[in-house]
């Protein structure tokens, strides 16, 4: 008898069989040869089956519940079954907007698409001049987020301390975002908009 404690898991040992198995478990309609051949295009290394194959073992609902946990391969995996015919599968939903995009990336352990990363990022480096999360278009000269109604003005201009940015803009007509309509963003006049803004900055 062989001593089995010794012997690595067969998640390490056999990751093809084992994601076969479960896939075919939940799909037995479809050709097992084409699911073989399915799994091994996933990655051209060992390892990434290796993880998939420990994830699903431990969770193969993530196959068909669209949660959006466990490595990026697991919704490469189901994509690449339902190109084959597969029907039970279900893709992952982003974890913030719930949409089936591709899902690279994490929060915390839920997957989550490409546009709520940005979002999100956003939401912790709002816009210098008015705290705003949203519509941040760029960076200022000292590289702080600033909104599309706040460019940076002038990127050589000096940086002491008696060139302060006024942290509160006044609503007018001139700064709302988006612009009205025919007007593209990048054609607004910054001086004509803003003339307190220049006068308040030395040198001006
Ligand atoms: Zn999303
Ligand atoms: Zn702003």
């Amino acid at each position: 008898m062989s001593d089995t404690s010794t012997e690595p898991p067969r998640f390490l040992a056999e990751p093809f069989a084992v994601i076969a198995e479960i896939v075919l478990a939940l799909e037995p309609e479809l050709a097992p040869d084409a699911v073989r051949e399915t799994i091994t295009a996933l990655a051209k290394l060992k390892s990434p089956h290796r993880r998939l194959a420990e994830t699903l073992a431990g969770a193969p609902e993530l196959l068909t519940s669209g949660r959006p946990e466990g490595p990026a391969s697991v919704q490469k995996l189901i994509r690449a079954l339902q190109t084959i015919g597969a029907k039970r599968v279900v893709l992952p939903r982003c974890a913030h907007c719930g949409k089936q995009h591709n899902l690279p990336h994490l929060d915390g352990d839920q997957r989550i698409c490409a546009y709520c990363r940005m979002k999100k990022a956003a939401q912790g480096d709002p816009c210098e001049v008015c705290g705003r999360a949203d519509y941040i278009a760029g960076r200022d000269h000292l590289g702080r987020a600033r909104c599309a109604d706040h460019p940076d003005t002038d990127r050589t201009r000096s940086t002491s301390s008696e060139t302060t940015w006024p942290r509160s803009i006044p609503a007018s007509p001139a700064t709302k975002w988006p612009p009205p309509s025919g007007q593209p963003a990048n054609d607004l006049n910054i001086t004509a908009s803003w003339p307190w803004l220049w006068s308040a900055i030395p040198g001006c």
